[in-house]
């Protein structure tokens, strides 16, 4: 057969499987449409358990976990087990730990007019959901949500991404060994895949992202009028003040940029630093960077502790975007090689660069790191108000002066004093973005809640005071709306 009658036959078969598994969508959904009333009524006993097999599946699972995720982008078992495993296994065990009180219906005190009254908030399961996950932490991204809307009660339609083939296949078959599909199911595919799911009626859509598709999902929840949760991303500042304990702020930006190869929504995407500082600090950072990956860049590019860029695309667009900063002028600290053939790119520190450099507008997602200095604080809330609020904002500072200066002079989905990424691994807080960073959140009792209505149910009783403020509107009605107005 000639290679483009070969095209022309493997398009045919790509066509046919979307196909069948949009058909797959299409029934799917009417199984859970109706399977999330009985979903929703389940006690936390049960839900407790389905937690718990998943947990199991999980535990007796690592090692397909770990395989899945080298084989995506050579991800290393420790990170794999650090960001993935346990940050799942966390969220399992803190959803365990808490749902009794989470699912309990919330009493409210009274106001003096509702004296005679009852009132309680129930967490009420929102129904049919679907959640959409990205590729840059294809595990803990998808059942890290999933979770949270299993514990609050829902049914699961879930999306990984495409670029993670290895890992969506293999939580395919976790989820269809741990539940029945009337409850939780999962669609491989691409963006068509993605648009069928949008087009359905779901009650609640979780989505992690980019902005852009941010905007696509919720012009399409618009339409059933579902409620969404957008985890979105953007350009993270990183500021290292005159006070910072520079050893410490240099170890953990270099490991903030160099873990999962900088492809983290969280990741310090740009370093502002006090330009009494900028030489010692990036001496320090490019010294952590050798300590981690190797001193030369050819023990760099051989660490097995170092992933990859995830796709040839975001290969190319990364060297691009590297490629064009440096033809403006910018020069480049440290780093700076690739091979494409690997998706390989260098931890890179890139200084003198000018403002209008791609590096420093769009959201660079690798393992590239642009400086810039300041002279004092308010020329770098300026230029952080200036952009899209971000999802994170780290701080780097030992005065507690400076570091609120920056938290109440900004805004951002979360922020982190002397330390990066940590945030996201905290139960207690909730993760989640603002604008066009995100909107909701996520994370242990904070995710419930997103899977969650909250339904006010205030109980009467016939003796209600409030009885004697109907009409007719007699003078004596009237003097008590008016003491009501007065006093209440
Ligand atoms: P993406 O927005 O390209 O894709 C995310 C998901 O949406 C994938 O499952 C994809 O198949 C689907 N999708 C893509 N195009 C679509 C379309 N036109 N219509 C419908 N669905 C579509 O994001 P990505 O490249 O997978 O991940 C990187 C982005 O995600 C970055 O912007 C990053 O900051 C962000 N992110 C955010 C968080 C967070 O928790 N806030 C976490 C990880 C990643």
């Amino acid at each position: 057969m000639s290679a483009s009658g070969i095209l022309e036959q493997t398009e045919k078969m790509e066509e046919e499987s979307v196909k069948q598994e949009i058909e797959r969508i299409n029934r799917i959904f009417a199984m859970q449409q109706k399977h999330r009333h009985i979903v929703a009524k389940s006690s936390v006993g049960e839900r407790i358990q389905k937690l718990k097999k998943l947990k199991q599946w999980v535990e007796s699972n690592t090692e397909k976990i770990h395989k899945a995720l080298y084989s995506d982008f050579k991800k290393s078992v420790p990170e794999t087990d650090l960001t993935e495993i346990f940050v799942v296994t966390t969220e399992l065990n803190h959803a365990i730990s808490h749902l009794k009180r989470w699912m309990k219906p919330k009493q409210v005190s009274p106001t003096v007019p509702f004296l005679t009254t009852k009132a309680e908030i129930r967490y009420e399961p929102k129904g049919n959901c679907l959640i959409i996950a990205p590729w840059n932490f294809p595990f803990n991204l998808t059942i890290g949500p999933l979770i949270s809307c299993i514990a609050a009660g829902n049914t699961a339609m879930v999306k990984p991404s495409e670029f993670t083939p290895a890992t969506s296949r293999l939580m395919k078959e976790m989820l269809l060994e741990v539940f029945a599909e009337e409850e939780v199911a999962v669609f491989e595919g691409a963006v068509e895949i993605s648009q069928a799911l949008l087009a359905k009626p779901f009650h609640h859509i979780f989505f992690t992202g980019s902005p852009q598709v941010g905007k696509i999902v919720m012009k399409a929840a618009a339409e059933h009028l579902a409620s969404v949760t957008l985890e979105l991303g953007g350009k993270s500042p990183v500021i290292v003040d005159e006070t910072a304990d520079l050893e410490d702020a240099a170890k953990k930006i270099a490991w903030g940029k160099g873990v999962n190869n900088g492809q983290i929504c969280i990741a310090p995407d740009y370093l502002l630093v006090h330009e009494s500082k900028k030489d010692a600090l990036l001496d320090k950072i490019k010294q952590n960077l050798n300590n981690f990956y190797g001193d030369s860049k050819e023990e760099k590019e051989n660490s097995s502790d170092y992933a990859r860029i995830i796709s040839t695309r975001h290969h190319s667009r990364l060297k691009k975007m590297l490629e064009d900063t440096v033809n403006q002028g910018a020069t480049v600290y440290a780093g700076g090689n690739s091979n494409a053939e690997d998706n390989y790119l260098e931890p890179t520190v890139l200084v003198d660069i000018p403002e209008d450099a791609p590096v420093l507008h769009e959201e660079i997602f690798g393992p590239i790191l642009p400086v810039k200095t300041y002279k004092n604080l308010d020329e770098v809330i300026e230029y952080v108000n200036a952009k899209e609020k971000p999802l994170a904002l780290y701080i780097f500072s030992n005065s507690k002066k400076n570091q609120e200066l920056v938290i109440s002079s900004t805004s951002a989905g979360g922020t982190c004093v002397n330390d990066v990424l940590t945030q996201f691994l905290h139960p207690n807080i909730p993760f989640g973005g603002i604008n066009n960073s995100g909107i909701g959140n996520s994370h242990g009792e904070y995710g419930f809640k997103a899977f969650s209505h909250e339904r006010s149910v205030l109980h009467h009783h016939a003796m209600s005071p409030l009885k004697l403020l109907m009409p007719p509107y007699t003078d004596q009605v009237k003097g008590m709306i008016k003491m009501l107005l007065r006093f209440f």
